[in-house]
């Protein structure tokens, strides 16, 4: 069953979705005023909308997430990213009430591997850990070893010893891109994710000759094309130092276009260029799922408290062991 199935299964949660807001409310304050009152953190992803980034008290990739949610001392997580980012605020913070203001929010990754799914390669390898990219549901996480994000991956790949075989789930570019830089031969899930797929290198090439002073900054979801030409790769919160630190003036950015509102914000004189897709009709570097939480949706959940990630307990104490795992063998990194 994928996100989408699942949350489908529990629409009327989705009810707080039809109440009305009264014209002329103010949401910015609104939120503000809720925020306050029933001590809530809202977290945000930078692949939200600008107004959701500029509202959130934390914005972060899924490692400053992760560790965000690990350190609140809020009574109620406000998850603005999708489902699986909530589901890991949950997994860290079993007696918060962590609630996501489009239930819908899923993830084209996550959906490509299921925990039955991954139980059955495990059963072909049995002498295999398996490594799990965060972006994957509680199921999957449950049945994994180590979890790791696009920051740390290479760093706790290479912290395992170089014998050690490795299943590593469910994006099958970022797992190329690490048994690349060390030097593994990991078994890859062989999922993707559907905007970062999209990336085209032919007229990526032609903006590169139309910008010879840009450089190619990629996210490691790409395909290893795109990566093989990249001035940098790195994940979404590297990419965002780089284009601050780097002295180059013009970046051609692969990655999600949610982004470029903190790059602007952080590097206001720079020139920032989206890649682009193999489609020319539409806006495919958007991520259609994290564009469906609204400020008015954020509004609504933050009144109604809903809806609600809930989780069985067994498999949020079996989701917890990887993800305290991933935490503690990157505390190293910044
Ligand atoms: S950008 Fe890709 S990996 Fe991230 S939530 Fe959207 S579909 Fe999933």
């Amino acid at each position: 069953m994928t996100t989408i199935e699942k949350a489908m299964a529990m629409l009327p949660a989705r009810g707080y979705l039809d109440m009305e807001i009264p014209g002329g409310t103010d949401l910015v304050a609104e939120i503000n005023h809720m925020r306050k009152e029933k001590n809530a953190i809202i977290l945000a992803h930078y692949y939200q909308t600008g107004d959701i980034q500029d509202i959130a008290d934390f914005l972060g990739d899924s490692l400053q997430l992760a560790r965000a949610a690990e350190n609140t001392d809020a009574d109620m997580i406000v998850f603005c990213g999708v489902h699986f980012m909530a589901e890991t605020a949950k997994i860290l913070n079993p007696t918060k009430k962590v609630v996501l203001p489009d239930l819908l929010a899923g993830c084209s990754l996550a959906d490509s591997c299921s925990g039955e799914g991954l139980r059955e390669l495990k059963k072909e390898h049995p002498d295999a850990i398996v490594v799990s990219y965060i972006n994957c549901d509680s199921g999957v996480k449950a049945e994994s070893d180590i979890i790791v994000t696009s920051s740390n991956a290479e760093h706790i790949i290479n912290s395992l010893p170089q014998e050690q075989k490795i299943i590593f789930a469910p994006d099958r570019n970022l797992g190329r891109y690490i048994n690349q830089v060390t030097g593994r031969n990991m078994i890859l899930w062989d999922g993707a994710c559907i905007v970062h797929e999209a990336f085209s290198l032919e007229r990526i090439a032609q903006q590169m000759l139309d910008h010879p002073k840009a450089k190619l900054i990629a996210h490691p979801e790409a395909q290893k094309p795109v990566l093989q030409v990249a001035h940098y790769v790195g994940s979404t919160a590297n990419l965002l130092n780089y284009v601050v630190n780097d002295s180059a003036e013009e970046f051609i950015v692969a990655t999600e276009e949610g982004i470029l509102h903190e790059m602007r914000k952080r590097a206001p004189g720079k020139k920032l260029i989206p890649a682009l897709t193999i489609d020319d009709t539409c806006n495919c570097s958007e991520c259609h799922f994290m564009k469906l939480n609204t400020m008015q949706k954020l509004y609504l959940c933050m009144k109604y408290e809903q809806p609600e990630i809930l989780m069985d307990e067994e498999i949020r104490l079996k989701a917890l062991r990887p993800i305290n795992k991933m935490l503690e063998l990157s505390k190293a990194i910044k």
